[in-house]
Order: C-alpha cells, then structure tokens, then sequence
C-alpha cells in the first residue's frame, strides 16, 4: 500500500444482485510489483461477465472483497521494475487488471497493457479489452474464418458484436449482423455489415438465408446460443460453424442437424487465449486503430457511483447501441 494515498474503487463484500457493487471513497491506492504498473483510470468497460461473477453463479469466484472490472483506458502514473514497454505518462488500455478496473487507479501487468493510439478517447480505450480479443479469438483463431465466407454476428449490436462487425469486414468476409430495434440494425450496418436483420422480427431467419441465396452462411458468432443454436444449425452452409460466445442458459438441439451440413458447434473462451495469440491479436488490432477502421462504439456512458446501474441495464435493458463503460 502506498502510504496514505487512497482512490475511490467499488468493491464487492459479498455475491449478489447488483446492489453489491459498493462505492467506497478510501480505498488505498495499490502499488505496482515488478513487471507492473499502476494506471490512472479514466474509463472502463461493463462487460456481461462481471455481472454472471458478481451474481457469484459464474464458474471462476474472485476472492472477497474485489473489485471488479479489466478492461480500462487511462494513463500509466508509476510502472515497476522491469517494466520496458510502457513509461509514466503514456496512454493506454487494459485486457486484464490485477487490482479491478471499477476505481480511479488500478494495477496491470505489462503483458495486459497496450498504447492507446491519441485517435482514440478513453471511453474507446476501454471499449476495446474482452469485445476485441474476443471477437478475433472468435472468428481467426477457433472459426479459422477466411476472406471470402460469410458470417452471421447473432447480436451484433453490444460490445463483441460491434467489435466482430468490424474486424470480419476488415478481413474481407461477407457481414450479416442483428440487432433488437432498427437503431441497432443502423449502428451494426454503420460499423461494416453488408447487411442488418432484427432478431425479434418473426421470420428474420429466412430473410437471412434469402441474402445468402439459400446457401447459408459459413460462421455464424453467437451471443445468446440459448435463444438461437437449434436455428443457427438451420442457416450454416456445407461445413459451417457456430461460434457459441454467449448462452445464459439450456436449449434442445437436433444433432442429425449437424449431420445434414457437416457443420461444427464450438465453445469460445477469452480467458483460454494463449501469451502468442493475445500477442499476434493485439497485434492485428493496433493496425486497424492505425489503419481507422477499428473504432469502439461507445454506448451508455455511468459514472464509478453508478456501477450498480449498469449491471443491471447491461442484462435487463434491450436495445444494445455498443459499448457500457464507467467513467471516473
Ligand atoms: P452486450 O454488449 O450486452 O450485447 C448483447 C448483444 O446480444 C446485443 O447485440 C443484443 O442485441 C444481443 N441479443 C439480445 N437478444 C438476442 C437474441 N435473441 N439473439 C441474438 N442476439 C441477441 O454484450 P457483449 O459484451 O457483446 O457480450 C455478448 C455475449 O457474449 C454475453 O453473453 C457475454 O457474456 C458473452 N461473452 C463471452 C466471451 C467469451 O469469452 N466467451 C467474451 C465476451 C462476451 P439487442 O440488445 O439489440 O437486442
């Protein structure tokens, strides 16, 4: 700890709903050990998972009290020993903490720290963390997804969706994305799908496979697999895959489906990334900030006292328009 100097932080003191998610305004500022840095925090992300870990339902428990959140954007104060590729005063954002993001300082370790290119504002900074890696683990490393197929992002309007919308059209795939309201469907056509359709539109499944010509489409990345996987196995072309990213719960499906097209289902997990694929990633990422055609889109923005807030419309309020962050 660093003498007196304290920071405001939410912390959790026990599982639960979001009213868990307490402000405290004297929390020490921690201190970074070797091959870390302490990082003034400006923004950071709301991603779905903190809330299925807050809920204390979530397979991995931090242990009690944390703060929550990794991915933040703000500018490093102090860095470590051993730390080279970052100095006092650079912008940067985060994939990971090892204090929690949800505070006015945190503590990264240098392999979860990436510069922030100045085209970009905090709340992008933190708009980039778990939806970016995420949505290129997705599609290059577990759906090996080439230039020329087509892809289907089912929830293409939240943080991961917008992310997928524009990598997948930087790669040169053919972009199907959906959203709850036309806002949405404007947004994910906005950030490079060829086309949007409305998932809670009755019979927006044919229209989808009516713009493939009936051949379906190669790789579909699913956000709500509990709601979609029987009808995703229905939209997949010959040797498909359907990346599960999301599901909050059970659904039947019919294996013979599978059969039919020779398709594949595949489970995607951020945390699984290797150090050489988190690298080769963020690699690829940085160019497209520099190129431009990686932007975050920042939806709802809630300051550090209204976490609680965010947790709950992260889950309960329909309509996603990019990305939830904190701002300090
Ligand atoms: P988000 O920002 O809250 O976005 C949720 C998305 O799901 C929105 O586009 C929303 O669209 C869409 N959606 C709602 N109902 C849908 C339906 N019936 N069919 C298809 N899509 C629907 O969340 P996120 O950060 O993008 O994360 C999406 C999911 O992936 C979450 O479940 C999250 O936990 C998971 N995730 C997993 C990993 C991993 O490593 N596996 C990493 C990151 C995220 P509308 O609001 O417009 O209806």
């Amino acid at each position: 700890m660093s003498g007196s100097r304290l920071m405001r932080a939410i912390r959790v003191g026990e599982f639960g709903a979001p009213s868990v998610l307490r402000l405290c305004p004297e929390v020490p500022v921690p201190q970074p050990g070797r091959g870390q840095m302490l990082i003034r925090v400006y923004a950071c992300g709301v991603n779905p998972v903190e809330t299925y870990i807050r809920s204390g339902t979530y397979a991995r428990k931090p242990t009690l009290p944390y703060t929550p959140g990794t991915d933040v954007a703000g500018v490093v104060e102090t860095v470590g020993e051993g730390v080279v590729a970052v100095k006092a005063g650079d912008r940067v954002f985060t994939t990971a903490t090892e204090s929690g993001g949800y505070a006015e300082f945190t503590v990264a370790a240098e392999d979860s720290v990436h510069k922030l290119p100045d085209a970009l504002d905090f709340t992008q900074g933190a708009a980039i963390g778990i939806p970016y890696f995420t949505a290129y683990r997705a599609l290059i490393h577990k759906a090996h997804s080439k230039a020329g197929e087509a892809v289907l992002i089912h929830g293409a309007s939240g943080g991961v969706g917008v992310a997928a919308c524009q990598l997948s059209r930087a790669l040169g795939l053919r972009v199907f994305g959906t959203a709850g309201t036309p806002e949405g469907m404007n947004l994910v056509v906005k950030n490079g799908a060829h086309m949007a359709f409305n998932h809670r539109e009755e019979g927006y499944t044919d229209k989808i496979m009516k713009a493939t010509d009936g051949r379906g489409v190669d790789v579909i990345l699913e956000m709500l697999s509990n709601v979609n996987l029987s009808k995703d196995l229905q939209m997949l072309a010959y040797g498909g895959r359907v990346m599960v990213i999301g599901s909050r719960g059970p659904i039947e499906i019919n294996p013979r489906d599978t059969m039919a097209k020779e398709s594949s289902i595949m489970g995607v997990v951020l945390f699984f990334a290797t150090p050489e694929e988190k690298k080769e990633c963020a690699a690829l990422l940085y160019a497209g900030m520099e190129a431009g055609w990686l932007r975050p889109v920042v939806g709802s923005k809630y300051q550090l006292d209204k976490a609680a807030q965010a947790h709950h419309d992260i889950i309960e309020s329909p309509g996603a328009a990019g990305k939830i962050v904190l701002t300090m």
